[in-house]
């Protein structure tokens, strides 16, 4: 592919300071080779073939992330479906799902369930377009927990490669930490707490004891795994997933005010899925469903934006799967609903969420040298964040150098 000039935009780069204007932006061979001044670039000799883009009237930023999507799961399907249909036709309907996530401006994400080694390897060789990925697999619970969706009589509910796993003590989570490992997990995730989806679990209770916790932390570790993401809604299992050194919490709606401050001491990152916290309830959802949801729902608000006011790190995640494919951004304007200022959202889904990926060195900020993952957009991020979760609101998308989509040639502005 030519090199990429993007002239006369405004950037974001995410580096914490204000936006800057009239930037233009050098694009060679899939990093960003140069940013300057509109105009005060000399383009080198022998680059005759140079594509130029107009920018004037967009904001440029890095390319987002989702750091909790399910790319093979879709909202609302039936568990009779889930376990009826071929794992071929989960496999196929995660093409187009991985396709709107990567239009919507999400040039990478993080799988917490269902996406085995060959999603990741197949986006990353360019089999299929969507965001690059890094997995988790599978959810490792204990009997009777989130990952356990058998039926009373045994009957397994779930199947494929995002079926949870089950243990019952630090020696068996070890084993099923290191079967992840071997089937090419970059994340772990456990089950800290129940949840709402799974029937016999309760939110507030029923995760891994500590001592599993840290079993799993401690062998994800000697690996040298990005971290261990700890699905956990109520107040104990939080502060036990925190103590146990989990990377992430997921969702993380019912944290007290100590673990806020345990997650601030230890730096651990909070992904707090506001997304689906938010959603309507699908008028098919069981009974239990709608039971627990609403009793976490009541108080998860003012805990996250406690958390939030608190200063705790956070990073962009929706829960996508559970929410529909492609509707990304809106966790940013949830964010700021939140206690979140526009920008403080867009570090939350750029540098941070690069960091907590161990990505930092290649993405999350616009800086030379970097990987050209980047989108642009006519919507203000400062002044109208919520209009960024309407489609096409990214006119212009580059992933390692390569342009997705561009500003159409009859828009005016
Ligand atoms: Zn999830």
């Amino acid at each position: 592919m030519p090199p990429l000039l993007i002239a006369n935009a405004r950037m974001i780069d995410a580096l914490g300071g204000e936006p800057r204007d009239g930037q233009d932006i050098l694009v060679d061979d899939g990093t960003i080779a140069a940013i300057a001044p509109t105009g005060s670039l000399t383009i080198a000799e022998g680059l005759s073939s140079l594509e130029r883009i107009d920018a004037r009237g967009l904001t440029v930023m890095p390319g987002l992330f989702d750091c909790h999507i399910h790319a093979s799961t879709t909202p609302d399907q039936g568990a009779l479906e889930g376990i009826t249909e071929a794992e071929s036709a989960k496999t196929l309907r995660a093409v187009p799902q991985l396709r709107a996530t990567l239009m919507a401006g999400v040039t990478t994400a993080r799988d917490l369930a269902g996406a085995d080694s060959g999603f990741r390897d197949s986006l990353e060789a360019g089999v299929i377009p969507g965001p690059r990925l890094l997995i988790a697999l599978r959810i490792l619970s204990i009997t009777g927990g989130h990952g356990d969706s058998r039926a009373v009589n045994g009957l397994a509910l779930d199947s494929g490669p995002g079926a949870g796993a089950i243990a019952d003590s630090p020696q068996e989570f070890v084993r099923i930490t290191r079967e992840a490992i071997r089937e090419g997990a970059d994340w772990i995730k456990i089950a800290a707490t129940g949840g709402m989806g799974s029937p016999r679990s309760h939110p507030e209770g029923g995760g891994l004891s500590e001592s599993e916790m840290r079993a799993v932390v401690d062998e994800a570790k000697r690996h040298g795994i990005a971290g261990v993401a700890a699905h956990a809604i109520g107040a104990a299992g939080i502060a036990a997933a925190v103590r146990a050194g989990v990377r992430s919490i997921e969702h993380g709606y019912l944290v007290d005010d100590e673990t806020i401050e345990a997650m601030i001491e230890r730096g651990t990152v909070l992904v707090p899925t506001l997304s689906t916290l938010t959603r309507a309830v699908s008028p098919t959802a069981a009974p239990w469903v709608v039971a627990k949801r609403r009793r976490t729902v009541e108080r998860a608000g003012e805990r996250i934006s406690a958390a939030l006011a608190a200063g705790v790190q956070v990073a962009l995640g929706t829960d996508a799967g559970i929410v529909p494919h492609g509707d990304n951004l809106r966790e940013l304007g949830l964010l700021v609903d939140h206690g979140l200022t526009p920008m403080q959202a867009i570090l939350a889904g750029t540098a941070n969420a690069a960091r907590l990926n161990g990505l930092d060195d290649e993405v999350g900020t616009l800086e030379v040298g970097k990987r050209a993952d980047l989108v642009a957009t006519r919507v203000d991020p400062l002044g109208d964040i919520h209009s960024l979760a309407t489609p096409h609101a990214m006119s212009l998308i580059v992933q390692a150098g390569d342009v997705i989509t561009r500003p159409s040639e009859t828009v005016t502005r």
